[in-house]
């Protein structure tokens, strides 16, 4: 028996036979050359039976697959492809390569973007390589029809082709690259499938090996013998009793401390999908993403429009956080561009940038306005990277201004955390960062992997700067967005330094519902002081886990 490990992102045991999913078309050796307009005609018909195939899946699958299927047909007909094609064809190359190329800028872009952008990359290849076949005369690519129980294993798997898996015959995913933000781990969790991304050594399993995998642990056990297979099962049947215990309604602690748990989202169909996680409502609305991969600007209507659906999802009473556009950096605006930067993250990025381009701003924060008169529901709105008391209030006039009436930060420079009582003087919350608080905190690039042992929140000093925050906050609701806030074990910390407010990837709620449930205040307090004294994050997972409910051992990973 061989053990790899990946990172579990859906929850679950399964054992079957393993099959490898190949991989997908590349670049044909011939790609003949017609007039520029008879071939970008070919590819853009290809792309539109592309996008129309997509659509009929759609229309066929079940509510949670739709969203993805509809956003990657949406790709597929994303008129700035078109122009990128014409572009290709115009300096000589054929439909293949330009097609090829066209896709190449765009997943290129995305990369660039880092995190949830970054993973959309997977969708793009795979529409590029369903459109290759369609102009090759070939078969769709993608998974085989499954008529017996399997494990995939691939290097990673199209959005298209999760979303229509049957948790009856697929008992696991196993993907090489992935992430935990990629349609794949989103998908799987939504269908019930244990899955488990980025594990390289994923790619010397070969078809017909026997797998059992677990997707809480990231564990893949290759020709399993029964006691190791054993072992998982009892620790899923033990991990759903301690899910399945969790009283439902708002999140308390044991003794009735009310906590918010609340959901990451990048657009509204994430907004439904929480809410049927159990989402009370949303801790940070990246709203970026509507502005990303776009030459221009959404406009105020289109914004109001968005932003009222996400708004009529909750009751009236919810927490529903709009932090405004976070571009710049890793997520650069093609329309708002300030130019070459040495260090970009350290740059003229989120609130900097705005403070530049205040007619974006002013739209967005009007487009609020808005959206909270139609929908009479109040949003919270927070300015992203604030640094200084000046900044705070300059961004807290300006959305009061608006009419907006309940004004925050995010507090993801040290500074900020350091001199919290001054600087959220005039806001009435604040949400940590806790992503970008490390990698200020830490001096260590966030989009680079090799730094992941200086890039966990569980370095002291990121606890110290959470808990200073709190310390200072006037008695003001301070919530973490980050990362941080859906690790079980670690929510217990920050909720015993003062952190009132909880917002993750929806996946992830359940898991510290329960955590919380098991443990009272007086006891996340003593975890933290436990944690915090700790001179590493190893030994302050370990302090942690030494003072936790032993029914914690299955909700870590
Ligand atoms: C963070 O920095 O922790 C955060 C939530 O913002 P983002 O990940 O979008 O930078
Ligand atoms: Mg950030």
């Amino acid at each position: 028996m061989q053990t790899l490990t990946g990172l579990g992102v859906s929850a679950g045991v399964g054992q079957a036979e393993a099959l490898v999913v190949s991989p997908a078309p590349g670049l044909p050796e011939t790609d003949p050359k017609g007039e520029v307009k008879d071939d970008l005609a070919t590819v853009q018909a290809a792309l539109n039976k592309v996008a129309d195939r997509l659509d009929y899946r759609a229309m066929h699958a079940d509510a949670a697959a739709v969203a993805v299927l509809t956003a990657t047909a949406m790709m597929a007909r994303d008129p700035g492809l078109g122009f990128s094609v014409e572009n290709h064809l115009k300096s000589g190359s054929g439909p293949a390569h330009a097609l090829w190329d066209a896709f190449d800028e765009f997943c290129e872009q995305l990369t660039a973007a880092g995190g949830y952008l970054a993973e959309r990359v997977t969708d793009l290849k795979d529409v590029r390589s369903r459109t290759l076949a369609v102009l090759a005369g070939l078969p769709e690519p993608g998974v085989p029809t499954i008529d017996r129980p399997t494990i995939l294993v691939a290097e990673d798997l199209a959005p298209a082709d999760t979303a229509t898996l049957d948790p009856e015959m697929v008992k696991g995913l196993v993907t090489a690259a992935g992430g935990p933000t990629s349609h794949t781990a989103i998908l799987a969790s939504q269908i019930g499938i244990p899955a488990i991304v980025r594990c390289p050594q994923a790619r010397s399993i070969t078809s017909g090996t026997k797998l059992a995998v677990d997707g809480v642990t990231g564990t893949v056990l290759v020709e399993p013998e029964e006691e190791a297979v054993a072992v998982l099962i009892a620790r899923a049947e033990k991990r759903k009793a301690v899910l399945d215990a969790v009283p439902e309604g708002d999140t308390h602690t044991k003794d009735g401390l009310r906590v918010l748990t609340l959901a990451n989202i990048g657009a509204p169909a994430d907004a439904i999908a929480a809410k049927k996680k159990g989402a009370e409502g949303v801790g940070l609305f990246r709203t970026e993403f509507l502005f990303l991969e776009r030459q221009d600007a959404p406009t105020k209507t289109e914004q109001v429009g968005v932003y009222s659906q996400v708004l009529d999802t909750f009751d009236e009473d919810a927490k529903v956080v709009f932090r405004t556009l976070d571009a710049g950096a890793d997520k650069p605006l093609a329309f708002a561009d300030l130019g070459p930067e040495e260090n970009p993250a350290l740059g003229r990025r989120g609130l900097r940038l705005s403070q530049v381009r205040t007619d974006l701003l002013d739209t967005q924060l009007a487009a609020l306005a808005e959206a909270a008169q139609k929908t009479g529901k109040m949003p919270y709105v927070m300015a992203p990277m604030v640094a200084t008391t000046l900044e705070a209030k300059w961004f807290s006039d300006r959305a009061r201004e608006a009419g907006l009436g309940v004004v925050g930060v995010m507090v993801e420079v040290p500074a900020a955390a350091l001199r919290s009582s001054q600087v959220l003087e005039t806001v009435d919350f604040a949400s940590i960062g806790t992503n970008d608080l490390t990698q200020y905190a830490m001096a260590a690039d966030r989009l680079q992997g090799e730094l992941s042992d200086l890039l966990t929140p569980w370095q002291p000093a990121v606890m110290q700067l959470v808990k200073s925050t709190c310390d200072g906050a006037g008695g003001r609701l301070i919530g973490v967005c980050g990362e941080a806030a859906g690790d079980p074990l670690l929510a217990l910390v920050l909720v015993g330094v003062g952190i009132r407010s909880l917002s993750m990837a929806a996946g992830k709620i359940q898991a510290v519902k329960a955590a919380l449930a098991l443990h009272t205040q007086a006891q996340c307090e003593e975890i933290a002081v436990a944690a915090l004294a700790q001179p590493t994050p190893e030994e302050a997972k370990k302090a942690a886990l030494a003072l936790a409910d032993p029914g914690m051992e299955v909700l870590v990973s």
